[in-house]
């Protein structure tokens, strides 16, 4: 017994000295730059989205730095007024092992009407105004040499050439949407219309491998929004907003670090968590995501039974364990699968179908 705890007290000693050498890694994506304006919201007075992105980002990197120092690092996918590919954007991220991936835009409507915010994660176009969003960001590519060879023959303005998900953004959806809740909830704290979590074909978040987020922060079409947006008032309310969700996120990615760590000096588990599931919720496990199409008979799967294959529209096959409304059922489930050896296998939780974050159905 004693040997035993010595033990976890070193294990315990190396995982948090292991943290320390590795600090979180963030990237703050500051939308278009150079010959790219991005949305025009006046010519005459020069407010393009590039420069509002550009200081946003700027402000939400200080912020992180101030309160966070050497535990956290910032980096900016660009620090001046240049032109950066999409694809060049998240390379940065995936190159230095992002944790997180914040990508900030302005919003522009052929209508002037139209104001608030919205944080999208990488998904299928679900409605037209969706697409369109999509389409006005992803046509930046029409501005980069070789985008045909690049992207694959990729046409931003045309909805068949839909983006689902790819392999790694789907393991990382669940945190992306949780991000994105968050980011929307503090907006409403600040007065902004929060216009939602949505999703859509974003080339640079398929691209990217870890949680991603593209944040529109407003509408440079609106009159009262884009002077609230290119007020330094504005950038700075806008920039603290995304600070705070970046705060609780970071909060609770170290505390899941640390749930690792205490679990392997404990057996008991914590089961007297009482929850009440809301209409519609599913809940599934994931125990992975393939190309391959995999007969779901319980010997293919470590004698788990009761398989699910759903293929999404990349062709990628996803394969479940357990189907539950209850979370703490689908708790016990995920707990059997890591028992039977899949380790990373994790909770999904489903809407009338649709991928939504679990901590909102808790
Ligand atoms: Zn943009």
């Amino acid at each position: 017994m004693r040997k035993l705890s010595f033990l976890t007290f070193f294990i315990i000693l190396f995982s948090l000295s292991f943290a320390q050498i590795k600090p979180f890694v963030v990237v703050i994506d500051a939308g278009h730059g150079g010959h790219d304006k991005g949305a025009i919201g006046s010519t005459k007075y020069a407010i393009y989205e590039k420069n509002i992105t550009l200081d946003v980002s700027k402000r939400l990197g200080k912020l992180i730095k101030d309160r966070y120092g050497s535990n956290v690092k910032v980096i900016y996918t660009r620090t001046s007024d240049k032109f950066i590919t999409l694809k060049g954007r998240a390379n940065i991220a995936n190159r230095n092992h992002a944790d997180l991936f914040i990508s900030i835009h302005c919003n522009s409507n052929a209508k002037t009407s139209p104001y608030g915010s919205e944080t999208y994660v990488l998904g299928l176009h679900r409605s037209a105004d969706n697409f369109e969003v999509a389409k006005r960001e992803n046509s930046v590519i029409l501005l980069e040499e070789d985008y045909k060879v690049t992207y694959e023959g990729f046409d931003p303005n045309s909805p068949e050439s839909v983006i689902g998900l790819t392999l790694m953004q789907d393991a990382h959806l669940d945190q992306s949407i949780e991000f994105a809740d968050d980011v929307q909830k503090h907006f409403t704290n600040i007065g902004r219309k929060n216009r939602g979590v949505k999703q859509a074909g974003f080339l640079v978040l398929r691209e990217t491998a870890m949680p991603s987020v593209l944040i529109e922060i407003g509408f440079v079409s609106n009159a009262a929004e884009r002077q609230f947006i290119n007020s330094s008032k504005g950038k700075s309310k806008i920039a603290k907003s995304i600070f705070q969700s970046f705060d609780s996120y970071k909060k609770e990615f170290d505390k899941k670090n640390g749930v690792v760590i205490a679990s392997s000096s404990t057996n008991t588990a914590n089961n007297n968590t009482q929850v009440t599931s809301k209409e519609g919720i599913v809940y599934k496990v994931q125990l992975m995501s393939s190309k391959k199409w995999i007969n779901k008979k319980s010997s293919n799967f470590k004698g788990l039974q009761d398989i699910e294959r759903v293929q999404n529209d990349n062709g990628i096959y996803i394969y479940t364990y357990g189907k539950t409304s209850s979370y703490s059922a689908i708790k016990k489930k995920q707990k059997e699968a890591r028992g039977k050896g899949y380790k990373d296998c994790f909770i999904i939780a489903l809407k009338n179908g649709e991928r939504v974050s679990v901590k909102s159905t808790l």
